[in-house]
């Protein structure tokens, strides 16, 4: 899971619309509307509210990033292809066919069996500790959604009271306003 920066979208109040916003990490000045700290050792998450993925990050033992890399490698292709390779090598030279290689594993293999029990037990544990993590994520995520909302919600319900406001104060005030075919 990288962090990559999310593609930019301008819109043309974006420019210098406000003053520039300092990284509380770095401390290096920037933009106004800028997202995440132009500082390419930084880039920290500049929003006033937590970034799931640094939450994440912050958060996250040793080995829980270790169950995050190998479940990721025994997802690819090359994890199958490798393992097809290792038993086609394993049977052959337990075979007796290849003249280099003295039998070390006989027919049923059992020594194999062994790694291959050991593998997958450690890969299982991996993918469950991994999977806890992924539902961590989803539940940090969720909950800063939910956060954000409320802070936009309050926001947008404060906009329309004080909206509300200049409108009763329009009304009442003196200027002639143009109504529904009153035009003149
Ligand atoms: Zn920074």
């Amino acid at each position: 899971m990288s962090s990559s920066a999310p593609a930019t979208v301008s819109h043309p109040h974006d420019r210098a619309s406000g003053p520039p916003v300092q990284c509380p990490g770095c401390g290096g000045t920037n933009d106004s509307n800028a997202v995440f700290c132009a500082n390419a050792a930084c880039r920290r998450a500049l929003g006033g509210f937590s970034y799931v993925l640094e939450e994440l990050e912050r958060d996250t033992s040793r080995i829980a990033k270790l169950a995050e890399r190998v479940a990721e490698a025994s997802g690819r292709p090359h994890f199958v292809t490798a393992h097809l390779l290792w038993f086609a090598f394993w049977i052959l030279a337990n075979s007796g066919l290849v003249a280099f290689f003295s039998a070390f594993d006989a027919y049923p293999y059992g020594l194999l069996g062994i790694i291959l029990s050991i593998e997958g037990v450690l890969i299982t544990l991996f993918l469950l500790v991994s999977s806890n993590r992924q539902s961590a994520y989803a539940e940090k995520r969720a909950a800063l959604d939910y956060e954000v909302n409320v802070r936009t919600w309050r926001l947008v319900n404060h906009l329309a009271d004080r909206l509300d406001e200049v409108v009763t104060r329009l009304d009442r005030s003196e200027i002639p306003r143009s109504k529904d075919g009153a035009s003149g």
